[in-house]
């Protein structure tokens, strides 16, 4: 059994090799690496720029965070990220209320928006489908998007999904779970990158992509 005091074995590991002499910036790591998608080396080069003296404020970053957390949610109808639930897009008259985009995640959301081409409203999934990784149908909020359309009367729903094996997954079950429906079901042009995240086309590729969205 280890009798050290909790510094000294840091000292110990730090001249291992592999950790910094400080265990205040260990912990800093370890919280960051703890990030979803970020590992060891990313949390590193993170929490070296935090420390910088022309960084924000120590003070500032956790009151932004602790007012994010407090805040900010999903909205109940689309899945948008809000801090008014239903949001801003749902709730606007001057939004064409039948025509939904159906996106994967809330950030794609965001070009539509920037953009500003589109006048219809939403319908985020959340994630796309990959039987690989065990990710199903009943995984996803299908059930709800079935419900919106009926109860909205959507007239057209446009699949805006990454041109990846999971997003073609996802638009081919959601043409099948529609088909035969009197809906116009389109999908985006091809012009968005194979594999590529939505979040970051262009908005010209963007508003071409839609203009030239194919019916399935
Ligand atoms: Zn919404």
């Amino acid at each position: 059994m280890d009798h050290s005091a909790p510094a000294t074995r840091h000292a110990a590991r730090a001249r291992e090799g592999g950790e910094f002499q400080s265990p205040s910036l260990e912990r800093l790591v370890r919280a960051l690496s703890r990030l979803p998608g970020l590992g060891r080396k990313s949390a590193t080069r993170i929490a070296l720029d935090l420390l910088r003296e022309d960084a924000a404020s120590p003070h500032e970053l956790a009151a932004a965070l602790a007012e994010a957390r407090a805040n900010v949610r999903h909205c109940g109808r689309c899945g948008a990220i809000t801090e008014a639930d239903p949001c801003a897009i749902c709730t606007s008259p001057s939004r064409e209320p039948h025509q939904l985009c159906v996106v994967a995640s809330p950030v794609d959301v965001l070009p539509f928006e920037k953009a500003g081409f589109y006048r219809g409203r939403y319908f985020v999934l959340g994630r796309l489908l990959s039987p690989l990784d065990g990710v199903r149908a009943e995984d996803l909020p299908f059930a709800r998007l079935a419900t919106r359309v009926e109860q909205d009367g959507i007239g057209e729903m446009i699949l805006a999904l990454d041109a990846s094996v999971e997003g073609e997954a996802t638009s081919l079950y959601i043409q099948r779970m529609f088909h035969g429906r009197d809906l116009r079901l389109s999908r985006l042009a091809t012009g968005i990158p194979v594999g590529g995240a939505l979040a970051y086309t262009d908005e010209a590729t963007l508003h071409r992509a839609f203009q030239f969205r194919r019916d399935f």
